[in-house]
């Protein structure tokens, strides 16, 4: 118990951090050249902002939370995502006085109290981007297609883009009581949590993971039958700009998405290549968000992308990740005035940017050289009595196995240009 990570958790090992180190490069260089810029907000919030902001009818606050009192008696939440936080900092810094939009993107870590499987953890990370302060189609449009892009440049195969809208309360009026009729004669044979969704939030049956409900929701009538004027002009405006940037894309009409505050635009970017837990991105826009965690009537589009579900399926993509480079050189050294020496060109090295190593476990010669071989490192620098007396270092090329002499003040060059001479 003691020696094992919290279930839902894991750990990154050295081994793997340069796959999370090539996306998460990737991904601040996209967003900055698409103006967005970074926000760092807290690990936990005060829970109510996630009871407000995520809605307290989603799974999210209705079993997901970790939520816990702080010392001072504070109710706390672990952030099970990023955009409630996202917004309460635009609200709290006053940043929609600034000149909108506001563009944001981030990465994090999220909790959710979950069964943990494949592609489903409890602790797990996702990048995610804001837009704050259009309505205009041209706002989700860009969510989308830096989405794309992201996902394009990462080299995944097999990824579908679904888009939806989920109508403005106006629209969803009408449409929960056509639900709500729907469902109405299947009532009994609803799992709980859609008996209790059939009064407060009748859409949400048709996300529902249970394979039952899921059966009685594919007959449900569809949300797009019931959009307003200005929610059915906005979702053709949306793909009229999705076609002009050669974005390709299904209507999916049973994209609702879990969270409370979605309006208008839905998407998420499928796969079938990760099992079960497909959906690697989903977004939307929110523009009931930032009024019901008290601030203006500030529209929102955004997305969410599980880093893990990425990874996973990039493996499934036979995406090869850079590798990181090995030791430039090990410096091997033989007694005290030779390690004094060793020091120094290390110190000289690593300051001009190489990476060079020193065994710090106190090996033999034999023992260092071997060590060298299970670096990786280029060359082996060795530094004796002899070398000392001669002021040139045994150099070994670790690759050729070849051997040669070279003067102290000529090592830099050598390494530097990685060539022998
Ligand atoms: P799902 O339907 O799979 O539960 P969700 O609708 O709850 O997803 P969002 O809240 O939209 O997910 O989160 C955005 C993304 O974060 C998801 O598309 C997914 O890639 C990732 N994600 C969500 N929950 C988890 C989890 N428990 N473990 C790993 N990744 C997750
Ligand atoms: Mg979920």
């Amino acid at each position: 118990m003691l020696t094992n990570a919290p279930r839902g958790t894991k750990d990154v090992l050295p081994q793997q951090i340069h796959k999370w180190h090539f996306v998460e490069k990737k991904f601040v260089r996209i967003c900055e050249r698409y103006g967005f810029r970074e926000i760092r907000t807290p690990v936990f919030e005060h829970t109510e902002l996630f009871q407000r902001g995520v809605g307290d009818t989603t799974d999210i606050v209705q079993k997901e939370m970790y939520s816990f009192n702080d010392h001072g008696g504070r109710n706390i939440t672990l952030k099970p995502e990023g955009t409630a936080s996202a917004a309460r900092a635009f609200v709290e810094h006053k940043i929609f006085a600034e000149t909108q939009p506001t563009k944001y993107y981030y990465e994090t870590a999220c909790y959710r109290y979950e069964k943990p499987q494949s592609g489903r953890l409890r602790e797990f990370h996702q990048f995610g981007i804001e837009t704050f302060g259009s309505r205009n189609m041209l706002a989700d449009a860009e969510v989308i297609s830096l989405a794309n892009d992201f996902l394009t440049e990462c080299g995944v195969k097999d990824i579908e883009l679904r888009i939806n809208s989920v109508g403005c309360p106006s629209c969803r009026a009408r449409y929960r009581e056509a639900l709500q009729d729907y469902f109405r004669p299947y009532y009994d044979q609803l799992c709980d949590t859609c008996k209790d969704r059939f009064e407060r939030n009748p859409m949400r049956i048709i996300d529902c993971k249970s394979p039952e409900d899921h059966a009685i929701a594919v007959g449900a009538p569809s949300i797009l039958d019931y959009l307003c004027e200005d929610c059915e002009n906005a979702f053709s405006d949306l793909q009229k700009n999705l076609q002009a940037l050669g974005i390709a894309y299904t209507v999916d009409p049973t994209i609702v998405r879990g969270l409370d505050y979605y309006t208008k635009t839905a998407f998420e970017f499928v796969t079938n290549q990760i099992g079960a837990q497909g959906t690697v991105c989903g977004g939307g826009r929110y523009d009931g968000l930032i009024r019901e965690i008290g601030g203006q009537d500030v529209p929102g589009v955004g997305f969410g992308l599980g880093i893990e579900r990425l990874l996973l399926l990039m493996e499934a993509s036979g995406v090869t990740f850079p590798e990181p480079a090995a030791s430039d050189a090990l410096i091997v050294v033989m007694g005290e005035e030779a390690k004094a020496c060793g020091l120094k060109l290390l110190k000289e090295f690593r300051d001009k940017g190489l990476k060079v190593e020193m065994d710090v476990m106190g090996r033999n010669i034999k023992g260092q050289m071997k060590y060298a071989d299970r670096l990786g490192a280029r060359y082996a620098i060795v530094i004796g009595e002899n070398e000392l007396a001669s002021g040139q270092a045994q150099v070994k090329d670790m690759q050729a196995s070849s051997q040669s002499q070279v003067a102290f003040d000529r090592l830099y060059e050598l390494l530097a240009g990685k060539e022998m001479n």
